[in-house]
């Protein structure tokens, strides 16, 4: 675990992160990581290892427009045979609900009424309209 609040060298960062010494000055020569500038030994403050670290670490995971992100897989999926319901809501916006492709898990996503004609392009769509509510 790298301490925010102190400074390492190279070969502390490496034992800290458990890689080689040569891993962190590729690094370094590399500029994804920077140590503080003009010291020899090079020294790298911990809050720049740990900004580095989440960088690396957390790929961002953006799904593409017919992807849903899967609570079960942890990640963005398209959904299964191509198929998914859009229940329209009165705003002219949708949920869409689709099965994972990988896991067969039911996944959610709020769409726009704007992007459902490009969504009914790419999959299967059946659309359905939200029950009107009761007592109205
Ligand atoms: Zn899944």
């Amino acid at each position: 675990m790298v301490k925010i609040h102190r400074s390492y060298t190279v070969d502390e960062a490496a034992r800290a992160l458990g890689v080689a010494k040569g891993t962190i000055r590729r690094w370094l020569t590399s500029a994804k990581l920077s140590a503080v500038e003009g010291l020899r030994p090079a020294l790298i403050l911990g809050s720049e290892i740990a900004c580095f670290l989440d960088k690396r670490q957390k790929p961002k995971q953006v799904c593409a427009l017919q992807e849903c992100y899967c609570l079960t897989c942890r990640a963005p999926r398209e959904p299964a045979g191509g198929m998914a319901d859009i229940i329209l809501h009165a705003n002219g916006g949708g949920n869409l609900r689709a099965l994972c492709a990988v896991c067969s898990g039911i996944m959610h996503k709020r769409v726009s009424g704007t992007a459902i004609p490009a969504l009914q392009a790419i999959l299967d769509v059946a659309i359905q309209q939200a029950l009107p509510r009761i007592g109205k």
